[in-house]
């Protein structure tokens, strides 16, 4: 069957465009917002997320995104006594603990593994992790701890389109995470065929935020400061960087690989002749310490607001992307 009803776009098809604006700086510019979920909780922060890679999501990552008030999904292989250490050595520190999701598989061991780390401090959200977020079996582990942890933020995914986003809205999920495919180090389309340009993944995705207390976050994709704003712009809630973030000091290592890279099934997952990697690994160079990116990332994101006369990220929304054939000037290198 074809579903050929228009052409979907990712980042790199779409420009947003310039409107009127009363915005003298970007000093103006607010990059913070304040969320409100189904349970009552009230979460203020920048929405921009580390992502929950081995090479991304750690505790050092955690406390440099911590100070920016941005979040970080911490990898799901630290051991139960990496976070014991860990908690003691930030004494406990709310304003980090306030910025870290804890990340889950969905097997028996990930639960009783989650449950643990979630009873050494008062972690806020909990990202359940698969690669496929349209796995019946998925769903309902979703409504068994929707149920167990109701004064937690969940985080899901993935999924791409609005049927996806749909059922993991109804099972409980306040964040929905959107992405199949899009990432750096992903080679699932290669792999599979399977997958969504991120841009219009988070259009179709971003309906079910109509229902309530729904939000999303945009997984993957993100090259330059730029596709940032076009995915707040195209209506994500949130994003999540991998590779922006790779190599700095915080990640601890210059090497970046996916999840399902055979790196990451060799050191983490049980030997299967039917699992083939979708992932790949790369050496980087060192990038320094994190926060100087951040820096320009947020320079970039301000600077949006002052071109489309949004003096917070939560109007983004109110601008157009448009479809472009042409995006940069790339006659002296990108
Ligand atoms: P990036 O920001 O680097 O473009 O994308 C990061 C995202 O890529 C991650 O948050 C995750 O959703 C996805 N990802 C990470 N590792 C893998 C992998 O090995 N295979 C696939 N298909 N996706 C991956």
């Amino acid at each position: 069957m074809l579903n050929l009803d228009y052409v979907k776009l990712g980042f790199k098809d779409v420009l947003i465009v310039p409107r009127p604006s009363n915005i003298k700086s970007r000093s103006e510019v607010s990059v913070l917002r304040k969320f409100t979920f189904d349970n009552g909780f009230v979460w203020e922060g920048v929405p921009i997320v580390a992502s929950n890679m081995t090479t991304v999501g750690t505790f050092e990552m955690a406390e440099a995104l911590a100070k920016f008030k941005m979040l970080t999904c911490i990898h799901k292989h630290y051991p139960i006594f990496a976070w014991n250490q860990w908690i003691n050595s930030i004494n406990s520190n709310i304003d980090i603990i306030n910025h870290v999701a804890v990340t889950s598989g969905i097997n028996e061991n990930d639960l009783d593994r989650l449950d643990t780390i979630m009873a050494i401090a008062d972690f806020p959200f909990i990202c359940l992790d698969v690669a496929n977020g349209y796995m019946t079996r998925f769903i309902d582990i979703i409504k068994k701890i929707r149920e167990k942890y109701s004064r937690k933020i969940i985080i899901a995914g993935n999924v791409v389109e609005f049927q996806g986003a749909y059922k993991l809205s109804e099972a409980g999920v306040d964040i929905i995470k959107i992405g199949i495919g899009s990432g750096s180090v992903c080679t699932t389309r290669k792999m599979t065929g399977i997958g969504y340009p991120q841009i219009s993944a988070i259009d179709e995705c971003g309906k079910v935020t109509l229902t309530g207390n729904r939000y999303i976050m945009s997984d993957g994709g993100c090259v330059v400061p730029g596709d940032i704003s076009k995915a707040y712009v195209a209506g994500a809630d949130f994003v999540m960087l991998g590779g922006m973030l790779a190599a700095h000091d915080e990640c601890n290592t210059t090497e970046f690989y996916g999840m399902s890279s055979e790196k990451a099934i060799q050191d983490f997952s049980e030997k299967s002749d039917y699992r083939v990697p979708e992932g790949k690994l790369v050496n980087l160079s060192a990038r320094g310490p994190v926060s100087k990116t951040l820096n320009d990332i947020l320079g970039g994101i301000r600077s949006t607001g002052s071109y489309i006369g949004c003096d917070t990220i939560e109007r983004y929304s109110d601008a157009s992307l448009i479809h472009v054939a042409e995006q940069t000037n790339d006659v002296y290198g990108s």
